[in-house]
């Protein structure tokens, strides 16, 4: 298990990106997801391999993965984004930022103006402060050609609404049985991804760099320590970063149990604080596998609680919740679900 490796990738956007959870309504492609999704990164990097002639190993990999991706948030100046929770809150009037997860606090200058953030997309800057980050999204409509007559159809004309080029997105991939390093991972430089890409869309740039995961999962397991803190009733928080409904290692069935199981210690999962519920489908790329629909996933920035009568001290621990940062929390962590992460915002207190 020592030579795990992990690809760190850094993508950035060349053509509009038009991130989208469904088909076009009528001719309009528009864009709704605030990150690009597991599945979403393995269909695009495992296409882009078998157009290259790679013979991708897709139905072993349905069978038995080995290969999990974290979802890809946007990186602003270095800084990675994450989904707030929605204990953070902004004042409408004068923007002040909250974070208090003992109880709800009101702007004194502005009464009922605090509104919950709960799922925007926020990062720490480098003064320790809390921003909130926004897309450029740019819109296009592109007219369709009638592939026989070589003509323009009036009827084919396609609005898009996508994220601007220059955007940069970041995420990791860990390939437990070495397969994406046999396949050339590294020596790839562009992926198409999301919805248009026949017509130009979804070009980015990638930038890959591959690291052991030991080496990472040691430095991570001293940063959630500090987060956590050494006290010893102090909870573990996880922030739900992808769809999240099964972290209890099941891998029959759909079923719903929140708790945790780490390198033998079992984490009872207390209390879920929600963002909402949300539902994902169409991301089977294995031939003649039906694709399936899931619905009423606990969403991004949600929290979720668990005690740990003081095993939250245990070296092991740490560095088991580190290793599940990377491979995922749970069952179908190969197409990006239960991608969870201990983050100073769901701690409150100093965020740097
Ligand atoms: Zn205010």
């Amino acid at each position: 298990m020592s030579d795990v490796k992990v690809y760190e990738i850094e993508m950035e956007v060349r053509s509009p990106l038009v991130l989208s959870s469904y088909e076009a309504i009528g001719n309009v492609f528009s864009t709704d997801w605030k990150y690009i999704p597991g599945h979403v990164i393995r269909g695009a990097l495992f296409s882009q391999l078998m157009r290259e002639g790679k013979e991708v190993p897709i139905r072993e990999e349905a069978r038995d993965p080995t290969v999990f991706f974290q979802p890809a948030y946007p990186v602003l100046d270095g800084r990675e984004t994450i989904p707030a929770h929605p204990m953070i809150y902004k004042c409408k009037v004068c923007k002040k930022t909250v974070i208090n997860l003992e109880k709800f606090e009101e702007c004194e200058e502005h009464p009922f103006c605090m509104e919950s953030k709960g799922g925007s997309l926020v990062f720490i800057d480098e003064n320790g402060n809390l921003k909130f980050f926004e897309y450029e999204y740019v819109d296009l409509e592109s007219l369709g050609i009638n592939r026989v007559i070589k003509g323009r159809e009036l009827e084919m004309l396609y609005s898009f609404i996508g994220i601007s080029p220059s955007t940069k997105f970041k995420c990791r991939v860990t390939d437990v049985s070495g397969k994406l390093g046999e396949l050339g991972i590294k020596d790839l430089g562009e992926l198409k991804i999301g919805r248009g890409i026949s017509r130009g869309f979804g070009l980015v740039e990638l930038k890959i760099e591959e690291i052991e995961e030991s080496k990472l999962v040691e430095d991570r397991s001293r940063e959630i320590e500090k987060i956590i803190g050494k006290k010893e009733d102090n909870p573990l928080i996880l922030l739900v970063k992808s769809p999240t409904f099964n972290l209890s290692g099941s891998k029959f069935g759909l079923d719903w149990k929140l708790d945790l199981s780490l390198g033998g210690t079992e984490l009872k999962c207390e209390e879920v604080i929600l963002t909402g519920r949300t539902s994902i489908s169409g991301f089977s790329l294995a031939g003649g596998i039906p694709k399936a629909k899931l619905t009423n996933l606990i969403d991004i920035g949600s929290l979720l609680f668990f005690e740990t009568g003081g095993a939250i001290q245990e070296e092991e621990l740490m560095k088991e919740i580190a290793r599940k940062e990377l491979r995922g929390f749970g069952p179908h962590s190969q197409i990006g679900l239960n991608f969870l992460e201990v983050h100073p915002i769901a701690y409150g207190g100093d965020l740097q």
